[in-house]
């Protein structure tokens, strides 16, 4: 069972400075950035079960700060801290938001919203997701023909913001998945367009790596202000960014 979010303002992200040993049977200890001095080293004992990559990947989430602090404060996923960021930014989620997060799964972009006080989310996600209170939640294909329909009747009304956090399952192969992340991106975008209202946001995951270039041309069309932003939750080793666009110019569908 998740525990419900606990903070209503800024993340609360404690610093990076832990590192794992996978291997190691040894705990250390090292100072936060708020002085206090704790045990920061997190061991695993040696698994024949799981790879290498197994093990990189669990260490990595032990170590990190984002993860230990949305397990914290509840939050579903330590994407949750992405949108945080983003929106102290930018200022995108709003009293009167209606709200719609694609690729919602597992919740956390979605909780935020929540958080936020948005007047109306909806999370969009082909996997389940378990109920988020004050959310409503649909478990299928954003581009399935009767989404936008299906979307504006549970808002009651055209969007204010459109998320879209979706990923493709990668492939490992970097230049496919960016084409399939910057695929989804562009449909997403013409998804956005066609249920947001008029001065609305629409906010997407994309990687860099050259086309994500090719979506400011409609964006910058379509929108008064197009801004890229790598929130500080997203990883520094990977390529990916968000593209925030605002000031919705309306006109479409
Ligand atoms: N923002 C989420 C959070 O904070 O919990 C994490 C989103 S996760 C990185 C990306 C999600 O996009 C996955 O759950 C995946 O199932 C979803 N996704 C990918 N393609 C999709 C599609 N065509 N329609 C709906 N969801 C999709």
């Amino acid at each position: 069972m998740t525990k419900k979010p606990t903070s209503r303002g800024p993340a609360r992200v404690p610093g990076k400075a832990s590192t794992v040993r996978s291997t190691s049977a040894s705990a250390s200890t090292a100072k936060s950035p708020s002085g206090s001095t704790r045990s920061l080293t997190v061991t695993l004992r040696k698994s024949h079960k799981k790879t290498t990559s197994q093990q990189a990947w669990l260490a990595r989430q032990l170590n990190d700060p984002y993860v230990v602090a949305a397990k914290a404060q509840g939050w579903r996923s330590r994407a949750a801290f992405k949108l945080i960021e983003l929106d102290d930014k930018f200022k995108l989620i709003k009293p009167e938001s209606r709200v719609v997060d694609l690729g919602a799964a597992p919740g956390g972009w979605t909780q935020v919203a929540i958080k936020r006080g948005a007047l109306e989310v909806v999370g969009v996600d082909l996997l389940p997701m378990d109920k988020i209170a004050g959310a409503k939640l649909i478990e299928g294909d954003f581009n399935d023909p009767e989404m936008p329909g299906i979307l504006t009747g549970l808002l009651g009304g055209k969007a204010d913001l459109v998320l879209s956090d979706m990923a493709p399952n990668t492939t490992g192969h970097a230049a496919t998945d960016h084409l399939r992340i910057i695929a989804l991106a562009e449909m997403a975008l013409e998804f956005a367009m066609e249920i947001l209202a008029p001065g609305g946001a629409f906010v997407a995951k994309v990687f860099q790596g050259g086309t994500e270039k090719d979506m400011l041309a409609p964006m910058k069309k379509h929108f008064a202000v197009v801004r890229h932003a790598k929130p500080p939750a997203s990883r520094k080793e990977s390529s990916e960014l968000y593209v925030v666009a605002t000031g919705f110019r309306g006109g479409r569908a």
